[in-house]
């Protein structure tokens, strides 16, 4: 579903509100040239991720699916000098690309890039006794979603802000008959969100140059 009005505001709210970036733009460039899909938040939504980061002055950053690092460099530049942002990805060539794309954009020495299925790396900070973060972004492989919010749960503490892309699924989140495992396990990360004794959560649907979509946003309150 796309419709050129969505396309048409994107453009002009970019124009107006996102400038353009060199290493923003190199780091979608070198990314599109290495064969990554361009699967990466739009430019307003990057800056709508920066923007939650500074409102809430995160100091730790964790974000679950890196691609080529577009959404970490938005995320990364939220930080403070001493703030440090742990982004996990499973596959080696998008770290190698992402790796590049920080460096180029200056944060490199502010993200560290765990390579691996995003589920073992978050069982191992667990374990490695990893400080509590103040803001997670999931946006990887959706049939694991719901794993990645119980584990960002422990490494969360009581005010964290946990963000979920793509929660829309072009409507058939809504539709409990759908046996595809991305839109299985958006339900349940959903529903978790609204059981959990220790989230209060909303959801909102976007549209936008990326389409028909939406976000899940939870804060933890215990
Ligand atoms: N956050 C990125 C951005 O906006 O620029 C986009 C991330 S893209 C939607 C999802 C990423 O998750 C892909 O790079 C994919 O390789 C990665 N991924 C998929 N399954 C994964 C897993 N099990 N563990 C870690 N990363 C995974």
């Amino acid at each position: 579903m796309q419709d050129e009005r969505w396309n048409e505001v994107d453009d002009y709210f970019c124009r107006q509100l996102v400038p353009q970036d060199a290493a923003l733009e190199a780091a979608l460039a070198d990314s599109a040239a290495a064969g990554l899909p361009a699967i990466n938040v739009a430019p307003n939504q990057g800056k709508f991720l920066n923007l939650l980061a500074r409102i809430h002055g995160a100091r730790r950053i964790l974000e679950i699916g890196t691609l080529g690092g577009y959404s970490t460099i938005w995320l990364a530049r939220a930080l403070p000098e001493n703030g440090r942002l742990v982004t996990l990805e499973y596959e080696p060539r998008h770290v190698e690309v992402a790796a590049a794309n920080l460096a180029r954009a200056g944060v490199a020495g502010k993200v560290d890039i765990i390579q691996g299925a995003a589920a073992d790396s978050l069982q191992r900070l667990i374990d490695d006794g990893a400080a509590p973060f103040d803001l997670v972004f999931i946006d990887a492989d959706k049939p694991n979603n719901p794993v990645y919010l119980e584990l960002a749960l422990r490494l969360s503490r009581p005010g964290t802000v946990i963000v979920g892309d793509n929660v829309v699924r072009a409507g058939e989140v809504a539709n409990p008959a759908n046996p595809d495992p991305a839109i299985v396990g958006t339900r349940r990360f959903i529903e978790l969100m609204g059981g959990h004794p220790r989230l209060s959560a909303t959801a909102i649907q976007t549209v936008g140059g990326k389409g028909y979509d939406g976000f899940a946003l939870a804060i933890v309150e215990g």
